[in-house]
């Protein structure tokens, strides 16, 4: 195989030459190369002097490049060759760290900004949730990114949007074209703002709240009470709100409620 350090500044520029087409599906190797876009996602982090900054796969650093310029960037990627040529451009002005996300213990961060790879966005960002961070500026494909958002009410509210609005407000900030990318994507972008926060809510116990969103939003036609029968069968339901609705008219805080609820009948 080619040292990457040999004319890793054409390399650098053009996709790997060293990857099979395979290995950067895999790790969802859509590079931006729309400046205006970079320029885009990393103003709207609104970044302030000394914040300590994460970047995820900063790939071939279209964002890394703007995000140097704060003294206190990491960055994470996966691939080595990638990580190699990276170390190489920014030396000591960033920290490269070449590792995988879903492995590493994220030190405490001000800010998160990432064209994330598309595959692994939902478990990247539940895994975000377990650490400690301010806001982030993340790139996802639209239709996640459209989940990620909806409210109550929608055809598209479930799973995603109800867990990560325990954590976080959400905003849609700016689509991006699949032309913003070599290769290109097959289909469109969306960039979202994500700020933490404590919920709206008090939950007696965040395993049941995991159980009860999973349990009333994998069978979504089903009235609430028969899917909370599936997953616990040896709960009298009788006394408890909401049983006889559908869980995409149910907020978060109604659904913080139910799970109370339902912890406190497991208790008896
Ligand atoms: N930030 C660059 C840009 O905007 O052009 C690259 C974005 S590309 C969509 C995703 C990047 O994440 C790739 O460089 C890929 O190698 C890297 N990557 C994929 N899986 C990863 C993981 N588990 N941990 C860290 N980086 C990963």
């Amino acid at each position: 195989m080619t040292s990457p350090l040999q004319g890793e500044d054409r390399r650098f520029d053009s996709a790997p030459a060293h990857h099979s087409r395979r290995k950067q599906k895999m790790l969802g190797q859509n590079f931006l190369i729309d400046s205006n876009i970079s320029k885009r996602i990393v103003d709207s982090a609104e970044i302030s002097e000394g914040e300590k900054v994460l970047e995820i796969g900063p790939g071939r650093g279209a964002l890394t490049e703007l995000l140097s310029s704060n003294g206190n960037l990491i960055a994470i990627e996966k691939d080595k060759w990638l990580a190699v040529v990276l170390k190489q451009k920014f030396k000591e002005k960033v920290q490269i760290i070449e590792g995988d996300i879903l492995k590493w213990d994220v030190p405490p961060i001000d800010v998160i900004v990432a064209n994330l790879p598309y595959s692994i966005s939902s478990p990247i960002l539940f895994r975000l949730f377990s650490y400690e961070w301010t806001r982030a500026v993340l790139m996802f494909q639209e239709e996640f990114a459209n989940r990620l958002v909806a409210k109550p009410g929608s055809k598209i509210y479930g799973r995603l949007s109800v867990m990560a609005n325990h954590f976080v407000d959400t905003k849609k900030l700016f689509k991006v074209s699949k032309t913003a990318f070599q290769p290109q994507p097959k289909i469109h972008s969306q960039v979202v703002k994500l700020v933490r926060r404590e919920p709206d809510y008090k939950l007696d116990d965040f395993d049941t709240f995991e159980k009860v969103v999973k349990s009333i939003f994998t069978h979504r036609r089903k009235k609430i009470r028969n899917c909370i029968k599936l997953t616990f069968p040896n709960l009298d339901l009788d006394n408890l709100n909401y049983m006889d609705l559908r869980a995409e008219i149910l907020t978060p805080p109604e659904i913080a409620e139910l799970s109370n609820s339902i912890f406190q009948l497991k208790l008896k």
